[in-house]
């Protein structure tokens, strides 16, 4: 089976599974997640699964990001704030839906592939920083839309607090890794709505950048 098969067949079981929005599946479309994953994994990539990416970390499920992306509801004149770069691929979906993604990682090294994938894919409104998401990105903020890749164990304040009237940040929210919940947090003037919509599996969000200690 070829990669555009494949592709197509994830494209018909992500909508299958729920994933009706054209925009949401269009930038999946265009996004070659097989540039993503880690060197020796690229058979895999069009699969239904979460693939590692070196330091530990991993590209998540693809319904995942879907569903993430779907319920984040973005307009094509926002401006989104994602905390976890990771292997970028959930960035560079961004990048196609909205006017700017900002994109954090803690890894330096990871950052740095990501980068490299950005403008190997001519993705020029992505803006990355090396540094610790929790704290969001105050000199940018505040944000239409906030995504968080990593779980945490409470929603981040800083996050809330870099909110835009009317903005919304998906966040997956556990005590351990399986026990996870998507939340979805609407801010409306000072009242937050908040919404569990799905069970998941993250990699924990940590605090501080990810150099000032032993490579893992
Ligand atoms: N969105 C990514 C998947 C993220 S995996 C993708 O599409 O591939 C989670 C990522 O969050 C990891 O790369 C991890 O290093 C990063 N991370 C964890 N805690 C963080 C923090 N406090 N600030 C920034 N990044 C963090």
């Amino acid at each position: 089976m070829t990669a555009e098969t494949r592709k197509i067949r994830l494209l018909m079981e992500l909508r299958s599974q729920g994933i009706t929005d054209a925009r949401v599946l269009s930038a999946i479309e265009r996004t070659p997640r097989e540039l993503f994953v880690a060197d020796g994994m690229q058979d895999q990539a069009y699969e239904n699964t979460a693939l590692p990416i070196g330091l530990g970390q991993t590209i998540s499920q693809p319904i995942v990001v879907a569903m993430m992306t779907q319920r984040l509801e973005v307009g094509d004149r926002m401006r989104v704030l994602e905390v976890g770069t990771g292997s970028g691929y959930q960035a560079a979906i961004l990048s196609h839906l909205c006017r700017r993604v900002y994109t954090i990682e803690r890894h330096r090294d990871l950052l740095r592939l990501a980068e490299e994938k950005f403008k190997q894919l001519g993705l020029d409104n992505i803006t990355t920083r090396w540094g610790d998401g929790a704290k969001g990105w105050p000199e940018q903020a505040p944000f239409d839309r906030i995504i968080v890749t990593a779980a945490a164990i409470a929603v981040p304040q800083d996050l809330v607090d870099q909110l835009k009237d009317d903005g919304l940040m998906i966040v997956p929210i556990g005590q351990d890794t399986w026990n996870q919940r998507l939340l979805a947090i609407r801010r409306t003037g000072d009242t937050i709505a908040t919404e569990a919509f799905m069970d998941v599996r993250f990699v924990p969000l940590v605090e501080g950048r990810g150099d000032e200690r032993p490579r893992e």
